[in-house]
């Protein structure tokens, strides 16, 4: 089975991507985690990516296509997988197609924007020992003070909600197109992302036997 994971920052699609893969009995990978590995080993891709990055660049789209395709291509992987966060464009999810014939699911966590920004904007973090906390989830006992250390919590700026917006609004632009690809090919499955992990799991489990 080859199961895509789509969802906006936040979503919660990287909290579920092992839980998917293990009932569908594959392994999972982000679009993320195959980038570090490459560039970490040292590959010819890796090595490549990094002369952008090093000036200050975007890497191209077909440098992050061959990363991907490489990894579904690995033998271990070919008969099934699950890839969070790829495709992210519409020419990514082209050329996997190309390459594969076609995916099986493409499973979409639809969170309602406000949802996102509360989730994305909540973070705090302590000036001291860096501990994290969420001003609503996972909130430190002693307000705005870390509750490890007698430090000051503060909001990162790319946690900022202005920052949050725009990076939301980016990642819909970018991936509106592909979620009509795949809902066009009838593979889209929306999952109600603003429910809790265990609801959202047996949703995805309920998709998953279908
Ligand atoms: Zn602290």
């Amino acid at each position: 089975m080859r199961i895509l994971l789509m969802g906006a920052p936040g979503s919660g699609k990287g909290t579920q991507a092992g839980f998917i893969a293990e009932k569908a009995n594959v392994s999972s990978v982000s679009s993320g985690d195959l980038f570090r590995k490459n560039l970490s080993d040292n590959t010819e891709l890796g090595v490549l990516a990094k002369t952008y990055m090093d000036r200050g660049e975007y890497v191209p789209d077909d440098v992050t296509i061959r990363m991907v395709l490489d990894w579904v291509n690995d033998p271990s992987n070919i008969s099934g997988f699950v890839l969070d966060g790829f495709p992210r464009t519409l020419p990514q999810a082209i050329a996997l197609d190309k390459e594969l014939g076609s995916v099986d699911k493409v499973i979409f966590f639809d969170v309602p924007t406000a949802d996102l920004i509360e989730r994305l904007s909540g973070r705090l973090i302590c000036k001291t020992c860096q501990a994290s906390f969420h001003k609503i989830f996972y909130p430190s006992k002693n307000g705005m003070i870390c509750d490890q250390c007698p430090d000051d919590l503060y909001q990162r700026d790319d946690d900022k909600p202005d920052v949050v917006t725009n990076r939301l609004k980016v990642y819909m632009q970018e991936t509106q197109p592909v979620i009509e690809y795949y809902d066009q090919q009838n593979k889209l499955i929306n999952i109600d992302g603003s429910k809790s992990v265990d609801e959202v799991q047996s949703k995805l489990e309920i998709q998953l036997n279908d």
